[in-house]
């Protein structure tokens, strides 16, 4: 009897240590088949090292999907730890850097947060015209033909060149930078400010009747897609003094070092013409508002830049 007893329990130690064993085996198996599903592990697998899974991890799912869709791919760190990285664009940063083979992934990013990666007056949108002070317009951006900033006023003989006008907000903002400049010996004039659809229609046609199609859509912008039908726009220069020559002027180094702190940007500056569509243009200025100014100047971006980061993201 007592034999028998005690074989009983082995028996009963056996079949529990057994159990314990088999589950212990099946957490092992959930453990494994958990961490094979992972975004971690299926990174590893394609060839993401540590770091690297670390920069990908807190992408969107969309993303994600297309990461693990496809080949390794060493720059996706580099993109994603950019500045001014947009979650959004990040399947036309990869496509546009292996299409260009651009090595640059600061000025990858830059491109395709301004659209750069797409043919200039094709893929386009109205501009939005909530923003107000800070509406975009630009090769990809455009004005209806019929649009027209309020409370258009001329500009007197004392700021402008004659037949210039604007909003009246617009020039109160201006005459306060006017009025600065002119405390430090600086003399500013408007040589073109607002100008409507037909206006630019016609400057337009100029150019290319002058010049060429090429030369017309380099230097003058189609209608609708003008800054200065925003009435924010204005090209100043100094009494006497073409367009060419302005940037060897005292007026033109007094605003670049000053304009932003009135509200006013260079819109097309040197060496980013790649990103503004345009060439440099050392006398273009636009108003976007004190706040806005500062940032683009302190981080010497553009607008179309910031707009894209600051704004629209
Ligand atoms: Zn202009």
């Amino acid at each position: 009897m007592k034999k028998r007893r005690i074989k009983k329990s082995v028996i009963k130690k056996g079949i529990i240590g057994l159990i314990i064993l088999l589950a212990l085996i099946l957490l092992l198996i959930i453990k494994t088949v958990r961490y094979h599903n992972t975004n971690e592990y299926k990174l590893k697998q394609i060839g993401y090292n540590k770091e690297e899974i670390q920069t990908i991890k807190p992408i969107s799912e969309e993303n994600m999907t297309y990461i693990l869709n496809n080949e390794y791919n060493e720059k996706i760190d580099d993109i994603i730890k950019q500045k001014y990285y947009i979650d959004k664009n990040l399947e036309r940063y990869i496509n546009y850097q292996k299409q260009t083979n651009n090595e640059n992934i600061e000025q990858v990013v830059a491109i395709v947060n301004v659209n750069k990666d797409k043919e200039e007056y094709k893929e386009t949108k109205k501009a939005d015209l909530s923003k107000k002070e800070l509406v975009l317009v630009n090769k990809y951006n455009y004005l209806d033909k019929d649009y027209k900033p309020e409370n258009i006023i001329n500009i007197s003989n004392w700021y402008a060149y004659d037949g210039n006008e604007t909003s009246k907000e617009i020039l109160d903002k201006y005459i306060e930078m006017h009025e600065a400049a002119k405390q430090d010996g600086i003399n500013l004039i408007i040589s073109s400010a607002y100008r409507d659809y037909d206006n630019q229609q016609e400057t337009y046609e100029y150019y290319k009747r002058e010049n060429g199609e090429e030369y017309a859509r380099k230097y003058a912008s189609l209608p609708g897609y003008s800054e200065h039908q925003t009435g924010l726009a204005f090209d100043i220069l100094t009494l006497g003094v073409l367009t060419d020559e302005f940037d060897k002027t005292k007026e033109y180094e007094w605003l670049i070092n000053n304009s932003y702190k009135y509200g006013f940007i260079l819109r097309y500056p040197k060496g980013k013409e790649n990103i503004t569509g345009y060439d440099y243009e050392s006398w273009h200025y636009r108003y976007v508002g004190i706040e806005p100014a500062k940032t683009i100047h302190d981080e010497n971006i553009t607008f179309d830049e910031y707009y894209a980061y600051y704004i629209e993201k």
